[in-house]
């Protein structure tokens, strides 16, 4: 993220969205760690950046993918998505992932992301019907961020998500946005087959190029129906992902977000330390997205932030985690977390039938912890923000 990055932002946003993006998600971040800084010390911990999947209905079926698709469909209840907002934004946190399923096939996003205006919106989505009329939408109302999944170029994209125009239709999506001048990111799920082209400099240009303001690098994580753990990265590769992206972001006009390295370049669990916790349609409360066991749930007259303060489940995990090491569980250590979620009467949450066979049966792979060969940032900007924003917020001693 380069000075010229703040120049193309500024240019290439329309003013609501940039303004929208300054106030609600940049300041009020701010103030959202900071709370969840203070409530720590004070031993409660209410995530500062909630994910919510609002329904699973999808178009695609991605390997890989956690999610599975019912017939009917399952939406979360509106009213529980209202509540759950209005709740998070009484203790200061007003950013929102909303993951689906395909969020955009939720009925009711827009409604919703204009029924809360102070609220920021972040919604993962394949692209593919981020129609003009909607990207218009998002521009009106300013409070959204489209971040659009590209898992590989054409013939990759085609492999992974079983559709061969999926490339396309996913770019005219991120075209559609850029014409309409609201902040555009890309997720990229980064495995072995799609590793050299998604970890390239071209790939980064050709995104510049198309107006794409941030790129969110993950590393794959094998779940769902059709895991493919032969997928995932190996150790080398994921110290590979972790150099390209320190360099790429003094060097490129984008910002490079990840969310597994602090400044010093040490791993960090997100669901580990609390910041983050994700709430699926039913409104049952998981560590994160792949981890699909949970003890509570939310229902429309439930007291929201009281179930998340209470949850001994997310309590429990949060310790297991930490001691289980700074990288992923759910990748280095799958039946030890299968263990724990049996001894905590935790129910699988994924409405997928031997659910319960998945975790035992999967093999252990590397995460993003490299141990001594961590590397810290290189940019000041990214040591600055993440020194204070993003750290293992005491969850690993
Ligand atoms: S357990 Fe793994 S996938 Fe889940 S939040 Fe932690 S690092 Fe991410």
């Amino acid at each position: 993220m380069t000075p010229r990055f703040f120049l193309r932002f500024a240019r290439e946003v329309a003013p609501l969205p940039l303004a929208k993006f300054a106030w609600n998600f940049g300041f009020k971040g701010v103030l959202a760690v900071n709370r969840f800084k203070r409530d720590l010390a004070r031993g409660v911990t209410i995530p500062a950046f909630p994910f919510i999947s609002v329904t699973n209905r999808c178009n695609l079926k991605c390997r890989g993918c956690w999610v599975s698709q019912s017939s009917p469909p399952l939406d979360m209840p509106p009213e529980l998505l209202d509540k759950t907002i209005v709740s998070f934004n009484s203790v200061g946190s007003y950013f929102f992932g909303l993951l689906g399923g395909e969020p955009l096939l939720y009925p009711h996003l827009v409604e919703i992301i204009a029924r809360h205006p102070k609220s920021y919106f972040q919604v993962f989505t394949n692209g593919i019907f981020l129609s003009d009329e909607i990207a218009r939408e998002m521009r009106r109302l300013g409070n959204v961020t489209a971040l659009v999944s590209v898992e590989g170029l054409e013939d990759e994209s085609a492999r992974r998500r079983g559709n061969k125009d999926v490339f396309a239709k996913t770019m005219q999506g991120i075209e559609n946005c850029r014409r309409n001048r609201i902040p555009i990111g890309c997720a990229s799920s980064v495995c072995k087959s799609n590793f050299n082209e998604l970890l390239s400099e071209d790939y980064i240009d050709a995104a510049i190029r198309r107006g794409v303001h941030y790129l969110w690098y993950y590393i794959y994580r094998p779940s769902g129906e059709n895991p493919c753990p032969e997928e995932a990265l190996d150790r080398e590769q994921i110290l590979l992902m972790r150099k390209f992206i320190v360099e790429q972001r003094l060097k490129k006009a984008v910002a490079i977000v990840d969310a597994y390295w602090d400044d010093e370049g040490r791993a960090i669990c997100p669901a580990a330390t609390g910041i983050s916790h994700h709430v699926n349609p039913r409104g049952e409360i998981e560590p994160c997205p792949v981890i699909q066991f949970a003890c509570d749930k939310l229902e429309t007259d439930s007291d929201v932030l009281g179930v998340f303060e209470k949850s001994d489940y997310l309590r429990h995990f949060r310790g297991f985690a930490a001691n289980c090491g700074r990288g992923c569980v759910y990748l280095e250590n799958p039946r030890r977390l299968q263990e724990f979620s049996v001894s905590e009467k935790a129910s699988p949450s994924s409405g997928r039938i031997g659910q319960m066979e998945e975790l035992p049966s999967m093999p252990a792979m590397p995460g993003h912890d490299l141990g001594a060969d961590s590397i810290p940032e290189k940019s000041i900007l990214y040591r600055f923000a993440k020194k204070n924003w993003f750290f293992g917020f005491g969850a690993y001693g």
